[in-house]
């Protein structure tokens, strides 16, 4: 089951390399009015994978330009293919996409903003630099990256934040120590974070250590690759003799609605958890690959986000007595 999108023609303008694992692209709708969107707002966009029409989200790198929407792709190895379709469109390329979304809120009255980019992450971040900067907010972004080569729109950032930007690269050592962040920040700061799930997890528990409010906290994260490797695994649906395989390229949810085993869902981003199934046997593990669950939900493995949830294993399930969301 799918939300209804509304999608809109659009040309592919130009591409560049911000850097040599990054592509920016410029997209202009048919129709276009530059309409300033919200901070942290991301497009939809068609890509074809293995011949089949896929989603792939963008987020909108700075604020709104009359040239169209401006989004960067970071090549993904070890993937079903979405950022490589997006990878050898050339200018003029059509394409269909939706109108900008986002899925962050942010108060703009709040006397401290830190912000902290974790690789690609940093494309909904530099909106927020820019917007805050305009408004002569007292910013600090922390751009995480492995090295200095691999951080995109370092130059601009610096222009635009001076010494207010802090670039933690691994490569020289200077890993970003969000206890030591997190403790170091007044209270009432409100903090924005775009970065891998890992980082996520480490912020969270840095930020709750730290004993500021979880809800100034507020973040994006881009689906997670997981703790376990991507592999097929079995899923056995209780009190019936049905057992599907979930091959590497598909999700559980896919693989159940493509059965006749209809599953709702919404984001299908293990965000807003409508898809979660009930788990009533594990024989192996699961990897829970969403943000929606609490560490405490996910380490009893009672329920699992069938959109981008995985395990190492059989596991079985219930579908008649899936969560409400819990
Ligand atoms: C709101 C939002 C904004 C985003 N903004 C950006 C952005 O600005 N720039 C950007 O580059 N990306 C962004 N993304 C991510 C983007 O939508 C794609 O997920 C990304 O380009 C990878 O797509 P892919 O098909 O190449 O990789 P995928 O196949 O989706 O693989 C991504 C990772 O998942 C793992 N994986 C492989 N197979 C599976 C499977 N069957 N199930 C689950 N995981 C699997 C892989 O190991 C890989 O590491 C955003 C995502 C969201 C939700």
């Amino acid at each position: 089951m799918r939300v209804i999108e509304t999608w809109i023609p659009a040309t592919l303008g130009s591409t560049r390399a911000p850097t040599p694992g990054i592509r920016e692209f410029v997209i202009r709708p048919d129709q276009f009015d530059v309409t300033a969107y919200p901070v942290g707002s991301h497009i939809n966009v068609s890509v074809t994978i293995d011949g089949l029409p896929e989603t792939r989200s963008y987020s909108l790198v700075g604020e709104a330009s009359s040239r169209g929407f401006k989004i960067a792709v970071r090549r993904a190895e070890d993937s079903r293919g979405g950022s490589r379709y997006m990878w050898q469109l050339a200018p003029g390329a059509r394409l269909d996409i939706t109108r900008p979304a986002s899925l962050v809120a942010v108060d703009w009255e709040r006397e401290n903003y830190c912000l902290i980019a974790g690789g690609i992450g940093i494309t909904p971040i530099l909106g927020a630099a820019q917007a805050l900067a305009r408004r002569g907010a007292n910013v600090t972004l922390h751009y995480a990256v492995r090295s200095r080569a691999d951080a995109a729109y370092l130059e601009d950032l610096a222009s635009l934040l001076g010494d207010r930007l802090l670039v933690h690269a691994s490569d020289e050592g200077k890993r970003l120590d969000l206890d030591a962040l997190f403790a170091s920040l007044p209270k009432g700061t409100l903090t924005l974070f775009c970065g891998p799930m890992r980082m996520l997890d480490a912020a969270r528990h840095a930020w709750i250590g730290a004993g500021h409010p979880l809800a100034d906290l507020r973040y994006e994260t881009f689906g997670s690759s997981g703790t376990l490797p991507t592999e097929a695994f079995r899923v056995r649906l209780k009190d019936s003799d049905v057992e599907l395989e979930i091959p590497r390229e598909r999700s559980m949810l896919d693989v159940l609605n493509a059965s006749g085993f209809e599953v709702i869902s919404d984001c299908k981003r293990g965000e807003c958890g409508l898809c979660a199934i009930d788990v009533v046997a594990l024989d192996g593990e699961i990897d829970h690959r969403d943000v929606f669950f609490s560490d405490h939900q996910k380490s009893s493995n009672a329920k699992m986000c069938a959109c981008v949830s995985r395990a190492r294993g059989t596991i079985t399930v219930d579908t008649l007595l899936r969560a409400d969301a819990v």
